[in-house]
């Protein structure tokens, strides 16, 4: 067995003082829990001893694979960042391995190793022992666990080390993940290494793709990516490219198979946001053999290609092929059975494929029960949008059920709030027994996604709430969880912190953000058309107004105590965008209402639209402050997205002013251009 040895093993060196272990004070112990996170479910700091750091040692293999080299460098990382040395002591040892057969690591015996197999989700679980004074261990059943213990003990480090002490907790940690998979999907794979560092393991690996005969994509399995998942102990599997009817949209598949797009309108999902969006595509003709062929194909070829486990998404959308053939069963039916008997023939082959069946079809109905109690049981379940009965009946009858309905991250106006739609999904579901609630991320921001570097900036603070409920569901409370987010961020008052944030969480949503036409559910989008036809521009009463200037004002007195400016650039924000809802509130009284064929009646518009432009320019004003904190590569991200955004505003603008100058039946005033 090999380990990497950063010392020589002996203890009293010439050089090193050694201080005998001290108590840890209850009051400390708790502020020392502070600094992790998620919250480990079973974690005393009874004893710690302070050295310098250059007296501790760092134990690993080094020829055990792609983990474990990860968890030293992250180790040795944040030696070297904030101590400006490599963890190469003799005094004191911190080895970290995975148990062998006896119970052991480096041939020592850890206490309580027998425990671990009995932890939920033992994969993933660890343990942090003292072994005596002089050396802490970490371990766990396999590299999973292994780098999750990694993270808890770099968390209780980085809280107290700098380039002239450490202080070592001697913990006695016991912890396992509440959910079996935990995470996000639709995020960048550059966040990964700082997702996983906050215990987040799920990322959705699509695989890659080239053209093949007739239009049939050829599934691009990229092995670099698949390694970077396991090296951060990431679930490893791979989408088999996207929804089955987009097929035709990105590869051009029904050129030359026609018959394979589902008939009919009824095969369209009906409604004006997927027209918006441009989604109104129809589901496929999943009776056609054709499509078996296809799929089974492509499943071998990612096999081949070295996936052990591919989810394919079935088509997106409600809809019902309307062809005799598929008439006789229903869609969701027919697309799993196909998928099913793909993933059988491919199996024929690489029979260690696993396979995972996206539901983007589904629904409470009797044929869903049937298209669920028809799949092998070891086909896992995924499931995004409503959780209907039959995914949870399912989920309760033992089956591997995992929820992709998580909420939306991706407010990028309001960072800093934990709502009910965030918590209350995964608690259910760990009551519903699924096997992990995950949220989708999509932050858009001007014209498109926030840059992956960015993430651990904007990001934060709900990917960590993500993190804290689906790894320890009833550990924290909103308030505990808050304290611990803004004592990891270096704040003065972690709990004034925690008051903030949950005076800006009961701010309705609706009142925050800038205007843009892309966003189908943004109130500015139709607000020239409503002006056109004098309707109501506003959403909110006077009183709803008022009550959101007072929890703004009270917000703001809070965050200007604390030491940090982000709090109260972003109150200000808020403010702002509150301020102006107030004008559009005046503007959009007097377009109902006032009579435009007086004098009297046009220049009360007229001052009504101009304090309305005042107030959105304080909007965007506000919001640049709010953007321009954020620093990170590219660094021009900022620069660009302020102007983005502004760009939505002037065509809104350009467009209300028309329809204003329409209704006061003068020429248009200057537009800033
Ligand atoms: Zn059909």
């Amino acid at each position: 067995m090999k380990w990497m040895r950063w010392m020589v093993v002996g203890f009293g060196m010439i050089g090193s003082v050694w201080a005998a272990p001290q108590a840890v004070p209850e009051a400390e112990q708790q502020q020392w829990i502070k600094h992790l996170l998620p919250l480990p479910h079973e974690i005393a700091i009874a004893k710690s001893v302070t050295l310098k750091p250059a007296d501790i040692g760092i134990v690993i293999r080094n020829d055990a694979g792609p983990v474990q080299v990860q968890i030293l460098a992250d180790l040795t990382a944040l030696f070297q960042e904030r101590a400006g040395q490599m963890p190469t002591g003799t005094t004191f040892q911190i080895i970290l391995g995975v148990l062998d057969e006896k119970g052991q690591v480096e041939g020592r015996a850890v206490a309580d190793a027998a425990h671990l197999k009995s932890c939920p989700n033992s994969a993933q679980a660890y343990l942090i022992r003292p072994d005596g004074d002089t050396r802490l261990v970490v371990a766990a059943l396999n590299e999973k666990g292994l780098y999750y213990g990694a993270q808890t003990l770099r968390q209780l480090l980085a809280a107290k080390l700098t380039r002239d002490s450490i202080i070592i907790p001697l913990a006695v940690v016991t912890d396992w993940p509440d959910m079996e998979e935990r995470g996000v999907w639709n995020s960048p794979f550059e966040a990964i290494p700082w997702m996983a560092a906050l215990k987040l393991n799920h990322q959705t690996y699509v695989c890659g793709q080239t053209p093949g005969t007739n239009q049939i994509p050829v599934p691009r399995i990229d092995r670099v990516k698949l390694d970077m998942l396991r090296q951060y102990a990431m679930v490893i599997c791979a989408r088999m490219l996207y929804h089955l009817n987009y097929f035709d949209k990105y590869y051009g598949l029904y050129k030359f198979y026609p018959e394979l797009k589902g008939q009919g309108e009824k095969a369209v999902c009906a409604g004006e946001l997927f027209k918006f969006a441009k989604r109104d595509i129809p589901v496929i003709c999943a009776s056609q053999p054709q499509w078996r062929i296809i799929v089974a194909d492509m499943l071998k070829e990612m096999a081949a290609q070295g996936a052990r486990e591919v989810t394919v998404w079935l088509s997106e959308f409600e809809g019902q092929c309307q062809c005799a053939e598929c008439l006789k069963s229903t869609q969701v039916q027919l697309e799993s059975k196909l998928v099913t008997e793909a993933w059988q023939e491919a199996r024929k082959k690489y029979p260690d494929l696993m396979l995972r069946i996206f539901f983007s079809q589904g629904d409470a109905s009797p044929a869903t029960v049937q298209a669920l109690a028809d799949l092998p049981p070891e086909i896992k379940i995924e499931r995004v949008y409503s959780i209907y009965k039959p995914f949870l009946d399912a989920a309760a009858q033992g089956r591997w059920v995992l929820s992709f309905s998580g909420a939306v991250i991706g407010n990028s106006d309001q960072r800093f709030k934990i709502s009910e739609a965030l918590v209350k999904p995964i608690t259910n579901g760990y009551t519903a027994k699924l096997k992990g609630v995950l949220s989708l991320c999509g932050p858009y921001l001007g014209n498109g996604l926030i840059p992956p570097n960015y993430y651990p900036i904007v990001l934060d603070y709900p990917l960590s709430a993500l993190a804290e409920w689906s790894w320890n569901v009833n550990g924290r409370t909103v308030r505990q969880f808050n304290a611990a987010w803004a004592t990891r961020h270096g704040f003065n008052d972690p709990a004034l912190f925690a008051e903030w944030t949950e005076v800006i969480s009961a701010l309705n949503p609706g009142m925050l953000g800038t205007p843009s036409k892309k966003d189908f559910k943004n109130q500015f989008r139709v607000t020239a058309d409503k002006i056109k036809h004098r309707q109501s521009l506003s959403c909110f009463s006077t009183q709803e107004l008022t009550i959101a200037l007072g929890q703004c004002w009270s917000a703001l007195a809070i965050a200007e105590k604390l030491n940090q400016l982000e709090p109260a650039v972003e109150t200000r924000y808020f403010l702002a965008c509150v301020q102006m809802q107030a004008k559009l509130a005046a503007l959009s009284d007097l377009i109902v209402k006032s009579d435009v064929t007086q004098p009297s009646g046009r220049q009360q518009v007229k001052e009504a639209w101009d304090a309305l432009r005042t107030a959105m320019d304080a909007v965007l004003a506000a919001k640049g402050r709010q953007i321009d904190l954020w620093k990170a590569k590219p660094a021009d991200f900022t620069k660009k997205v302020q102007e983005e955004i502004r760009g939505q505003w002037l065509e809104i603008q350009k467009a209300m002013d028309e329809a204003i100058a329409g209704l006061l039946k003068t020429m248009p005033v200057n537009v800033m251009q």
